[in-house]
């Protein structure tokens, strides 16, 4: 089982890959940027070569990189949307300096427009900055409707990916967030198979690379996304159990974005572990 955490610490690679192993985790996230925007740190070949080397000797699984909060590719005002595109691309380029694993983000709010003139931003910068030739495969967040955000809904998701160029559509993925998707109103604990069929019927499960593993604070359907601990919250353990062992999920990279110290990321890392079949 591939699990681990968003990882906090930002003082280079290698330093991330040995918190990663002190929790216990076999993969991790981390943010390109501070996850509020801003400017990424500068590349250390040094460093990024000594955690490659680290990931190699513990098996690590895809990483899942997150781009930050910020990033939004559909924003109305077309100078932050041009800000997007260029932290998008730049992301993407400091990506292959650890070629082979994904880049998840928030495909964005359309603030007012509506989802009709926001899909085809997402898809046209989408189109714009990844590159037939890149090894990073880009992953779109399953969102919880919160304000006016895309991609709540597998068909959301859907439009944005029936519209990327056939030459660049396998390096674009899905990222399922368990949090998300129980709150746009998914019923992962009654009736998981039924939503991974809806979303093999839609999208394809070839296209689904990534978990994020949350629980939620609130009711099914609420569009809060106020994540929780896994032992704590409106999904129940069992059904974490179910996720984890999901024969269509369970060779998939699980990344905890719990609310949790380390103390408390190791915990659960252990305590899913010893949930696997
Ligand atoms: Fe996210
Ligand atoms: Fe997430
Ligand atoms: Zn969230």
């Amino acid at each position: 089982m591939y699990i681990g955490s968003m990882i906090s610490v930002s003082k280079g690679y290698e330093a991330m890959g040995k918190q990663a192993l002190k929790l216990g985790a076999n993969t991790m996230a981390f943010f390109t940027r501070n996850p509020r925007g801003g400017r990424a740190r500068d590349i250390d070949e040094e460093d990024i070569h000594n955690f490659l080397k680290l990931a190699k000797e513990n098996h690590f699984g895809t990483l899942v990189a997150h781009a930050s909060y910020t990033m939004n590719l559909c924003a109305a005002r077309p100078e932050i949307q041009k800000f997007a595109k260029e932290a998008f691309a730049d992301d993407l380029k400091r990506m292959e300096y650890i070629p082979g694993n994904y880049y998840n983000f928030h495909p964005g709010s359309h603030v007012g427009q509506g989802a009709e003139q926001a899909i085809p931003l997402i898809a046209d910068a989408m189109n714009e900055c990844i590159r037939a030739e890149q090894t990073t495969i880009v992953l779109l967040e399953t969102m919880a409707g919160k304000g006016s955000e895309i991609g709540q809904s597998f068909e959301e998701l859907k439009q944005i990916i029936d519209l990327i160029k056939p030459e660049l559509l396998d390096k674009v993925g899905v990222c399922f967030d368990t949090c998300h998707t129980w709150d746009a109103g998914y019923d992962i604990v009654g009736n998981l198979d039924g939503v991974l069929t809806d979303f093999d019927k839609l999208i394809g499960l070839d296209k689904l690379k990534a978990v994020h593993l949350n629980n939620s604070a609130n009711e099914r359907g609420s569009h809060k996304d106020r994540h929780e601990t896994i032992e704590n919250g409106k999904i129940e353990i069992a059904a974490f159990k179910r996720i984890i062992n999901h024969p269509v999920l369970k060779q998939l990279p699980f990344i905890l974005e719990t609310p949790n110290d380390d103390d408390g990321w190791k915990k659960e890392i252990k305590m899913l572990r010893e949930l696997q079949k």
